[in-house]
């Protein structure tokens, strides 16, 4: 008799998070252009330490240890990640240095292992060489795996370009052009206000006469 049980553990990241690592950049509402620019949630290595526990991309007793150079590297992907979602929502190639990041982000994962203890069957861990390296694939693959066999025509970057947060529109019609109705949505709809007030403002000023 043979059995076959998952691993001991297993951990992942559901899309949702995998996209709010692309939004840890430029995230957010109301910003300004000078805030749009400099808007980095991983600001110090210790961001994305907290960042990786928070999304249990990481085993909480083992810890994670993250430098300036790995803080370089997670940005690095963050890009190369945020590339190709933008590319799928812009109808285009994605530039071929972040396809070749993303890639070997995810080959840092060990292919999966047939483990055996006694007569059970194991599917063997697939951690990479280092936390940071694993956390990033995980990450990486939750997108890809989106794009390749989800649903790809779902994925969205907020119709305001100070906010351009990326998510998953899951709504009926699938129509949602922004991130939130409230903010960004309702900024939108102001503006056009705006703007019709001041074409009718100036349509008036043309037909007065002097
Ligand atoms: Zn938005």
């Amino acid at each position: 008799m043979v059995n076959i049980s998952p691993a001991e553990h297993s951990h992942g990241i559901d899309l949702e998070s995998a996209l709010d690592f692309l939004n840890t950049l430029h995230p957010g509402h109301d910003r300004t252009d000078e805030q749009h620019q400099t808007d980095e949630h991983l600001v110090r290595p210790a961001d994305a330490a907290v960042w990786f526990l928070e999304h249990e991309l990481v085993h909480p007793d083992a810890g994670i240890r993250i430098g300036e150079a790995d803080l370089a590297r997670i940005r690095r992907v963050r890009t190369a990640l945020r590339e190709v979602v933008d590319s799928v929502v812009e109808g285009r190639k994605p530039e071929p240095d972040a396809v070749h990041l993303v890639n070997a982000t995810l080959e840092a994962r060990r292919p999966t292992r047939l483990e055996l203890d006694g007569t059970a069957l194991r599917i063997g861990h697939r951690h990479a060489e280092t936390p940071v390296d694993d956390a990033l694939a995980l990450i990486s693959e939750a997108i890809i795996e989106e794009l390749a066999t989800g649903r790809p025509e779902r994925l969205r970057v907020c119709a305001n370009d100070r906010c351009r947060w990326a998510f998953f529109d899951s709504s009926p019609t699938g129509r949602r052009r922004w991130c939130d109705m409230r903010s960004c949505g309702n900024q939108a709809k102001a503006a056009r206000y705006r703007a019709r007030l001041k074409e009718e403002a100036q349509d008036q000023a043309q037909v007065r006469p002097n």
